[in-house]
C-alpha cells in the first residue's frame, strides 16, 4: 500500500478536546507523521480542506444479525453501515442463530469480518448458552476465541444466582459484564414506555423500574464480586442515579445511552409507529434529561447506538407485535453533533470522547487516539455538510429508524481502517 498523505485536516484530540491544523501521513497502515506542511514526496495525497479528523468511531453495541438472520442484515452490509458512519470498530452482540455462546460461533463471526467486513468487528459472547439465562458459557473459551465481553443482550439475566456466578466468571477472566437490565416480571408483553403515549394508544407499556431494579440487583453483585459491569442502553433516571452511586463509591460500574434515548423521549412519538419501538423504550422527559445529565457529570460513559436492524415487512405488523430495534450506525453522529453540541448541551470535544478513547479505554482497546505509531484509523468529517436522513440511502439493510427526514450537519465523508479507505464520501479515491 502506498503511503498517504492528508493535507489541511482539523485534528481533534479527545483526551484535551484541543484542534489543531496538521498534515496526517499514513504508512504501513500506520500513523507515521502528524504536524504541519509535511512533504508529500512518494504519497498519494488527499486534501481534507479543513475538515475534522477524529479517531476512527467505536461502538460497542451493535447488531449484525450473523449469523441466523442475514435478511436483516449480514456482517458485511452491517459494517459498511459502520463505515459510512465514521466507525471503524464495532462490537457486536451475540443474540444470533445459533447464539454467540460457544469459541465455534466466535471465531466463525471473526473469519467472516476479516473476509467480508469493512471495519473491525469485536464479538461479544453471551453469559447463559441460547441466553436462556440458566447455564453459563465456557467464558474462558469464548475470550480464547476472541470475545471481548459477556453479554445476554436482548434479555435480562433473571436468576440471581445465575448472574452472580457469572460475574465471578467474569471477574477472574477480566471480561466485562455487559448487562442487558430488563426485568420480564415487570417488562413482559409492553411494547412502549409505561407513560402518557401508552395510556392514550391502549398499548402495555414497560415501567423504569423493569430496567433499574435490575441495575439495582447487579451492582450489589458487582461489588461482591469485583467485576466490571456495564450498563447497556441505560434510559431510566433511577439506573442513572444508581450508577452514579456506584460510581461515587469507588466500583468498576460503567454504562452506555444510545442516541435515540438522547434525542428522544414518549413525547416526540408521532402515533403507533413500530420505528419508534426500542427496548428499552423511549422513556419520560424527565428521564431523557435525567441521561443528558448523566453524559455530563461523567456517570454515562460512553454512547453506543445499538444499532438494531428489521425488515419492513417485521416492523410493519403494528405496535404491540412489531420487533424492537432501530438502525442507527449511519445516523449516530450528525445526529448527535446537530442535537447536542450545536446545541450547546456536550462540547464537541467531549462528543468525540464518548464515541472514541472512552470506548476504547472501556474494553482496554488499542484504538480511539491519534499518535504517531498507532494504527491509522481515523474518521473525518464535514460540519458543515447538512443533508436529510434518508433510509433508502442506507448501505444497512435496515430502514428501520426514527429520524428518517430530519435535517443534520456534521457527515463522516472519509473513514479510514488501518489506512484503508473503507467509506469516501468525499469522491476523493487516493490519487
Ligand atoms: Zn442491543
Amino acid at each position: 500500500m502506498k503511503a498517504l498523505l492528508l493535507k489541511n485536516g482539523r485534528i481533534l484530540d479527545p483526551a484535551t478536546g484541543d484542534l489543531a491544523d496538521a498534515d496526517i501521513r499514513v504508512e504501513g497502515g500506520k500513523i507515521a507523521a502528524m504536524g504541519s506542511v509535511l512533504p508529500r514526496s512518494g504519497s498519494e495525497v488527499i486534501d481534507l480542506g479543513g475538515r475534522l479528523v477524529l479517531p476512527g468511531l467505536i461502538d460497542l453495541h451493535v447488531h449484525l444479525r450473523e449469523p441466523g438472520f442475514e435478511w436483516k442484515e449480514t456482517i458485511a452490509t452491517g459494517t459498511r453501515a459502520a463505515a459510512r458512519g465514521g466507525f471503524t470498530t464495532v462490537a457486536c452482540m451475540p443474540n444470533t442463530r445459533p447464539v454467540a455462546d460457544s469459541p465455534e460461533v466466535i471465531r466463525r463471526i471473526r473469519e467472516t469480518a476479516d473476509r467480508e467486513g469493512s471495519v473491525r468487528v469485536l464479538p461479544i459472547g453471551a453469559i447463559t448458552r441460547g441466553e436462556r439465562g440458566r447455564e453459563l458459557t465456557d467464558m474462558a473459551a469464548l475470550k480464547e476465541a476472541g470475545a471481548v465481553a459477556v453479554s445476554d443482550d436482548g434479555v435480562g439475566v433473571h436468576d440471581s444466582r445465575v448472574m452472580r456466578d457469572a460475574m465471578r466468571m467474569a471477574a477472574s477472566l477480566g471480561l466485562p459484564l455487559v448487562a442487558h437490565c430488563e426485568d420480564d416480571s415487570l417488562a413482559a408483553g409492553g411494547s412502549v414506555h409505561d407513560g402518557d403515549f401508552a395510556a392514550r394508544h391502549g398499548l402495555k407499556g414497560i415501567p423504569g423500574e423493569a430496567e433499574s431494579v435490575h441495575v439495582a440487583r447487579d451492582i450489589l453483585l458487582a461489588e461482591a464480586t469485583g467485576v466490571h459491569y456495564h450498563v447497556c442502553h441505560i434510559s431510566d433516571a433511577n439506573s442513572v442515579r444508581l450508577v452514579r452511586e456506584a460510581k461515587r463509591r469507588g466500583l468498576k460500574v460503567t454504562a452506555e445511552v444510545t442516541p435515540h434515548h438522547l434525542l428522544l423521549c414518549e413525547e416526540d412519538i408521532p402515533g403507533p409507529d413500530p420505528d419508534y419501538k426500542m427496548n428499552p423504550p423511549l422513556r419520560s422527559r424527565r428521564d431523557r434529561a435525567a441521561l443528558i445529565e448523566g453524559l455530563k457529570d461523567g456517570t454515562i460513559d460512553v454512547i453506543a447506538t445499538d444499532h438494531a436492524p428489521h425488515t419492513p415487512e417485521e416492523k410493519g405488523v403494528g405496535m404491540d407485535r412489531a420487533p424492537f430495534g432501530i438502525v442507527g450506525l449511519e445516523t449516530a453522529f450528525p445526529l448527535l453533533y446537530t442535537h447536542l453540541v450545536l446545541t450547546g448541551e456536550l462540547s464537541l470535544g467531549r462528543l468525540a470522547d464518548l464515541l472514541t478513547r472512552r470506548p476504547a479505554r472501556l474494553f482496554g482497546l488499542p484504538w480511539g487516539g491519534l499518535t504517531v505509531g498507532s494504527d491509522a484509523d481515523l474518521t473525518v468529517i464535514d460540519l458543515e455538510e447538512e443533508r436529510i436522513i434518508d433510509p433508502e440511502a442506507f448501505l444497512s439493510k435496515g430502514r428501520n429508524t426514527p429520524f428518517a427526514g430530519w435535517r443534520v450537519k456534521g457527515w463522516p465523508v472519509l473513514t479510514l481502517v488501518a489506512g484503508r479507505a473503507v467509506w469516501d464520501g468525499l469522491g476523493l479515491e487516493p490519487r
